[in-house]
């Protein structure tokens, strides 16, 4: 049985925010799409925030949300075969949710995440995503943050915009040009096949996007998905969404993007060790690859992997 299947709602904690169909009741089938907080949280809601000393240690209480979005009724389909609608309140309801997050003061960042297939950490096979909200900036952000905001002292142009510009030249490392957002491979990126999605236009925070920017984002993201998907055979990846933090001030120096890594390598000694990547394959050459797969070869992927779910 699978608590994500429509019929199952209630094997999951009451849902927060659902798109339905009119005259269907929470909490019952009838959704698209459904957000409820995770049963098995790694933060939790209630409380205060509270830093004690212990020695030289300091401990601090696990406050946040955690939140899990339902994808889709449909227990076998994943981003690359959902309708591009389907996709869109994705990438909206994430919208949603962090917009109602923001107003609560005591969370500093709100991290939207995928794990898809089991080696990247999915321990339901059907679609969904996650979003965490947390009382300090994730690590991963702060360096970032920090990052850019050296380069915006120094040079007084936004890191994120000079990258896009820079890939619009070389070209080599852009899987797709949507238009409003570029697909690219970071350069000397830390994983094969990374690769990078971002607004062209400068925007610091995801909120800032349209809703005509939403059905775009959600095409270029589908489209990408689809690539990586015949490219490795459905690889198992990890999906992230880095905006700036919810506090309003000064954070124009940032650049919010998604970071699509399929799990291909193992993190080991030598990475945990040096925080060095080897990277065996190249981001020019992946980029290539992913540019000679059509549309066609997606939907050819898509059908004969029905065929044999069928069968
Ligand atoms: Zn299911
Ligand atoms: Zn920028
Ligand atoms: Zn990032």
């Amino acid at each position: 049985m699978c608590p994500f299947c429509p019929g199952h709602e209630d094997a999951t904690p009451p849902e927060i925010l659902a798109y339905r169909r009119p005259g269907t009741d929470p909490n019952k089938p009838g959704w698209t799409l459904r957000v409820m907080p995770n049963k098995y949280p790694a933060l939790i809601i209630e409380g205060s925030l509270n830093r004690e000393p212990r020695g030289i240690y300091d401990r601090m209480n696990g406050i946040g949300a955690h939140e899990v979005i339902i994808e889709t009724p449909e227990h076998a389909k994943d981003i690359p075969d959902m309708s591009d609608e389907a996709v869109r309140d994705v990438f909206w309801a994430y919208r949603e949710r962090m917009m109602d997050l923001e107003r609560d003061r005591r969370f500093q960042y709100i991290l939207v995440f995928k794990n898809h297939g089991e080696a990247a950490g999915a321990s339901l096979e059907h679609a969904h995503s996650q979003l965490i909200a947390t009382p300090i900036i994730p690590k991963r952000v702060a360096e970032e943050l920090a990052g850019a905001k050296r380069y915006y002292d120094f040079k007084e142009r936004c890191i994120f915009c000079d990258i896009i510009r820079q890939e619009l030249i070389d070209k080599e490392r852009v899987v797709k040009d949507f238009d409003a957002f570029l697909a690219f491979q970071p350069f000397a990126s830390r994983f094969p096949f990374e690769t990078w999605l971002i607004p062209k236009t400068h925007q610091s925070s995801y909120l800032e996007l349209s809703s005509p920017e939403v059905t775009i984002l959600a095409k270029a993201v589908k489209e990408t998905l689809g690539r990586l998907k015949v490219a490795l055979n459905d690889p198992p990846f990890n999906y992230m969404l880095h905006t700036r933090p919810v506090s309003k001030e000064h954070h124009d120096h940032y650049h919010w993007h998604v970071e699509i890594i399929p799990k291909l390598t193992k993190v080991a000694g030598f990475e945990w060790g040096s925080g060095f990547y080897i990277n065996p394959t190249t981001p020019e050459a992946s980029a290539a690859y992913l540019r000679s797969i059509d549309l066609a070869d997606i939907a050819r992927f898509q059908a004969a992997k029905a065929a044999g779910n069928d069968a």
